[in-house]
């Protein structure tokens, strides 16, 4: 088949913030790129965001303060290189897209209002009411498209191009029609953000799947620190829908069913505005002793009724209206059922500070970037404080926008694509449209959600682990016997469905087999049976590489340790 070949400068797959942040500063500086996204750009998941964005801004905080609190808030995992040029240029990010027309809350002196969130020193989360994603997304979107940044939505990217060590291009389909194209670049910069949906309960948009990870992955790149799921304490009662840490920040309280305050056990000093990982476990340990809430047991409440109606509708006015949708109760009049939801991927495509892909602990790719919750810098570490991950797509994706440019300007080759190299694709497709098996993706995409959540969950074992790395095993297997009704090449979402099944199972994988390997607890990796961290054997991120028949590999590489040594963390 003769696809056809576009050429650019540099193609950028994903236009969330990161992807959105990174092209305007590419097209600014006077290079092509094209931005390919299977949505429409402003249904990309940063605009779901409610809480904040971090920035040490007001008299009392200051840059090494929040250095501190997220390499804390990390389990000392984080590399404290990629935290000190993130936090550092954090006032300067919130000023820069401030300028740009982002309306953020104000205090009564005009300055920009803060508000505390779970692990901060400070109150350090700029905000937007609960709306802060939706706010910076249309800003940077807006500027993106005024620079005139071609963006094609509705594309789907299948594969890259990569030999060698060399990237130059990518791969994809027009969700429309079904008609391939490939996009033959300089650089490829991916930023396809999170992906949660691999859990039965999650906050993440439908399109978190991951893609971006996998994709890599099948070309033989590693994935880093994969095991390292941060489950938020606060999701809607049986859907998981986001109830952003605002509502803790802005003074709600978690209640058991016997009416107890019980984070006063877990964390006497920070109470609900503890770290995630263990207010999550707090919550979920409150629910396996028999105190949860609900006609399941399995939620606890969160009480704002304090806050007063004014107070709620002026902070917080779309939580209170996803709870009353999806919930049927009003946070004004009463508490509402909560319960701990999968939410954010610390792991994802190792890089290096400028965003440039690691194909091991000390080798470089070249032409290949990532930035945003698909990569792992690391400055997160073993789990992300809130609003910093806002912080971190918007800073790191403008901050290797630029450093691509540097590296178009100091001179990056073409590698010339030919129509074959859409082959893979084409194959994968044809494999999907034609096979005539009897599973369905929903069938499966259940279970691997049902499993993930109840064996690589909040807590976990050897046993589970072990249990769930078969699971896996014979998902896939299923997988090859898979079929699709809708056989029509008009936006056919059973094919991309299905697609995005192929990539949750692969870098499931990863996440139990980095889980397995990992025997200590350490942020958001909870092991029942090694409830201690271990800094001796354990203080390095997980290198996983992943063979033609899916079995994983493991090495390690180094922490960046800068002048935060490993304490213990208590709250
Ligand atoms: C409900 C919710 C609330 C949150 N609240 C906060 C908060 O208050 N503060 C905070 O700091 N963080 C928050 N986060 C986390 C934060 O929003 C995300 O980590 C961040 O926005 C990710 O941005 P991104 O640019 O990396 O990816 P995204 O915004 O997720 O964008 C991913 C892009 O990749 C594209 N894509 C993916 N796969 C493909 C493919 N195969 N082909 C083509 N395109 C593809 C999609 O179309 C999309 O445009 C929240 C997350 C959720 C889910």
């Amino acid at each position: 088949m003769d696809v056809p070949i576009v050429n650019t400068d540099v193609v950028i797959v994903g236009s969330g913030l990161a992807g959105c942040a990174a092209a305007r500063e590419i097209k600014k500086a006077g290079k092509d790129v094209i931005v390919l996204t299977k949505l429409h750009p402003l249904r990309s998941h940063s605009g779901a965001a409610q809480g904040g964005v971090n920035a040490a801004l007001s008299e009392d905080d200051d840059i090494e303060l929040h250095m501190f609190d997220t390499v804390k808030g990390s389990d000392y995992l984080a590399d404290q290189d990629a935290v000190e040029l993130m936090c550092s240029k954090a006032p300067e990010t919130i000023r820069w897209i401030e300028h740009m027309g982002a309306a953020f809350s104000r205090r009564p002196d005009g300055r920009i209002a803060q508000r505390p969130f779970g692990g901060q020193s400070r109150p350090r989360a700029c905000f937007a009411k609960d709306r802060t994603g939706l706010t910076l997304l249309q800003t940077i979107f807006e500027q993106a498209d005024r620079e005139g940044v071609q963006f094609w939505d509705e594309w789907y990217v299948a594969d890259i191009l990569y030999e060698d060590g060399k990237a130059y291009g990518v791969v994809a389909y027009d969700l429309r029609d079904m008609k391939p194209t490939i996009f033959n670049a300089k650089a490829v910069m991916f930023a396809t953000g999170g992906y949660a949906r691999a859990f039965k309960i999650n906050s993440n948009a439908h399109a978190n799947t991951g893609d971006g990870l996998s994709i890599f992955a099948r070309h033989g790149l590693p994935l880093e620190d994969m095991e390292f799921v941060q489950f938020h304490p606060s999701g809607l009662a049986g859907s998981g829908i986001l109830i952003s840490e605002a509502a803790r920040g802005e003074g709600g309280k978690l209640y058991n069913s016997e009416g107890e305050r019980f984070m006063e056990k877990y964390a006497p000093e920070k109470m609900e505005l503890a770290p995630r990982d263990v207010v999550a476990r707090a919550i979920m340990n409150e629910i396996r002793e028999g105190r949860g809430v609900g006609p399941d047991k399995m939620a606890v409440y969160l009480d704002l009724t304090h806050l007063g109606e004014e107070k709620i509708m002026e902070r917080l006015p779309e939580l209170r209206d996803l709870a009353i949708t999806f919930l049927g109760q009003d946070m004004v009049k009463e508490p509402i059922m909560i319960t701990v939801t999968a939410h954010y991927s610390m792991g994802g495509i190792p890089v290096n500070i400028d965003g440039r892909v690691k194909k091991s602990p000390k080798e470089l790719t070249e032409g290949l970037y990532a930035a945003g919750e698909c990569a792992c810098v690391s400055v997160h570490g073993a789990n992300r404080l809130g609003a910093n991950s806002l912080l971190d797509a918007l800073f790191f994706g403008r901050h290797v926008g630029e450093a691509i440019v540097r590296d178009l300007e100091s001179g990056i080759e073409l590698r010339k694509a030919s129509s074959e190299e859409a082959q893979g694709m084409l194959d994968e497709i044809a494999f999907i449209m034609n096979n005539n098996g009897k599973e369905t993706t929903a069938g499966l995409r259940q279970e691997l959600q049902d499993s993930m959540f109840e064996n690589c969950g909040v807590f976990r074992t050897e046993e589970s682990l072990q249990k769930q790395k078969e699971i896996l095993k014979r998902l896939r297997k299923r997988f090859k016997n898979i079929r699709i009704d809708d056989k029509s090449k008009t936006f056919n979402t059973d094919l991309q469905e299905a697609i995005e099944l192929g990539h949750m199972l692969d870098f499931s994988a990863f996440i139990v087999e980095g889980a397995i390997a990992r025997k200590e607890s350490r942020g958001a990796h909870y092991r029942e049976d090694y409830p201690n961290r271990d800094d001796k054997n354990f203080l390095k991120h997980t290198f996983a590489y992943m063979d033609e028949e899916g079995n994983i590999s493991l090495e390690y590489g180094d922490v960046v340790i800068g002048k935060f040594k490993p304490q213990e963390r208590k709250y």
